[in-house]
């Protein structure tokens, strides 16, 4: 087979899909399967669909217009605040966006005139990590503006905490925006169907058992790609950790001295690891680099140990471990490093687990309204 690729194990995204949608939807909270990490696959996001996401979320138009060429007719939505540039194809592709700008909301609205058709929108509140969003006190008066636009439906509020500033979602804030919820209903007499509080990083805040409030949707990437919650990266109980994992090939693999000789710039010598005394170390080189891949964001079997990475060289101590030339080594993945090698057009990927897929029901429990 061919290498590096990544090796997608599409039951166990659906497993984590599953186990997410059924716990989630004991909440009233529906999930929005976030297609970005992996470039809008088809096979990634029908599997996401298939274990029950009651939409797709994608902030890039080319994911989510890629996605509609193959032939998705699932809800979506832009979850990256449009581009001006860019509103006649988000108009034409998605269902709804995410918006903090009146802007882009008026051109939206000409766009949606244009093609004759309603576009739906979310606001985004800034709730304190300071990337996008509407500020609170300004909120009234944008939604007074949105609500005089033709061919826009307001539909609601989002936030998104925990990418920019490291903000946790927690108690005080969610309660925030629920309260926001209630007083904008309550003053201008309308109702507003879908509260999204936020993306992996608010599963802590779900595990914590606080009240839900208003909210009623999540926007879901990393927590079922990699099973894990956004902020610490702790295991979330019940999903694989493992549904994607990133494998290279072996190209060179020697007993080399541990310090390198002759000349050495001084930028470089920080880079050099020590080696706890050792002089000479079984090492490996796998033909993978930061042009495929966050080198800092992968994690080898145990026994191997990431030295070093260039742009297409990727240095390990193998320790203990033999390995021949064109052995194959196996990495787990951050999502930083996952999104990079999706998005290498070296990196390939193989799928298991579609005909399981195909095979099995699809969840029947009815879902909130979705983003
Ligand atoms: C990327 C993104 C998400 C998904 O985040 P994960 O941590 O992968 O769950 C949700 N909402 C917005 C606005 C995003 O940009």
């Amino acid at each position: 087979m061919s290498a590096p690729r990544l090796e997608i194990d599409l039951n166990k995204i659906r497993h984590n899909v599953s186990t997410l949608v059924t716990l989630l939807d004991a909440k009233g909270i529906s999930v929005s399967g976030v297609t970005k990490a992996f470039l809008g696959d088809p096979l990634i996001a029908n599997a996401m669909l298939e274990a029950g996401v009651a939409s797709l979320s994608d902030s890039r138009i080319e994911n989510i217009e890629s996605m509609r060429q193959s032939g998705i007719t699932a809800r979506m939505s832009l979850i990256r605040s449009p581009m001006l540039s860019q509103v006649e194809r988000v108009v034409a592709a998605a269902d709804l966006s995410l918006n903090t700008e009146i802007e882009v909301i008026s051109a939206l609205s000409n766009a949606a005139l244009n093609q004759g058709k309603n576009h739906e929108i979310l606001l985004m509140v800034e709730l304190g990590d300071l990337r996008e969003g509407v500020l609170p006190v300004d909120l009234k008066e944008m939604i007074h503006k949105v609500r005089n636009l033709p061919n826009i439906k307001l539909m609601g509020l989002g936030a998104n905490l925990g990418c920019r500033s490291g903000v946790c979602p927690d108690k005080r804030n969610m309660a925030e925006l629920s309260d926001m919820v209630e007083q904008i209903e309550c003053d201008k007499r309308f109702h507003m169907p879908i509260v999204s509080g936020g993306n992996s990083s608010n599963l802590k805040w779900i595990f914590a058992g606080e009240e839900i409030g208003r909210i009623n949707n999540l926007r879901l990437g990393e927590a079922i790609l990699l099973g894990r919650e956004a902020l610490r990266q702790k295991p979330i109980p019940g999903l694989y950790l493992d549904a994607i994992s990133l494998v290279g090939e072996v190209i060179e693999n020697k007993i080399k001295p541990t310090k390198p000789w002759g000349t050495i710039v001084q930028s470089a010598l920080d880079a050099i690891p020590s080696m706890g005394g050792q002089t000479t170390i079984q090492q490996a080189i796998i033909a993978i680099g930061s042009q495929d891949v966050d080198p800092e964001g992968l994690t080898p079997s145990p026994g191997l140990k990431v030295l070093h990475a260039s742009s297409d060289h990727l240095v390990i101590n193998t320790g203990v471990t033999t390995l021949a030339i064109g052995d194959e080594v196996s990495f787990q993945l951050t999502y930083g490093a996952l999104v990079r090698a999706m998005s290498s057009p070296y990196v390939a990927r193989s799928f298991s687990g579609a005909e399981a897929m195909k095979r099995s029901a699809k969840p029947s429990s009815p879902l909130p309204a979705a983003a």
